[in-house]
């Protein structure tokens, strides 16, 4: 076992993710990947967006 698959956790350490765009490790806290500069939604927002989205649906899906 090589010490540098222990160091960048191998796709198995929790603070860690996977990159979208490159693939590359990641700080799951990171909001831009440090390699090739890809946002990222915290998930606190995706969730508010998905409330205001459903307030917004149940809005005007109760007019009349
Ligand atoms: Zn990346």
């Amino acid at each position: 076992m090589r010490s540098d698959d222990y160091l960048t956790g191998a796709g198995r350490n929790p603070h860690l993710r996977t990159c979208d765009a490159c693939g590359k490790q990641i700080a799951k806290s990171a909001r831009t990947c440090p390699h090739c500069g890809k946002t990222y939604t915290t998930l606190g927002g995706v969730f508010i967006a998905v409330i205001i989205g459903l307030i917004l649906a149940g809005y005007f899906f109760s007019r009349k």
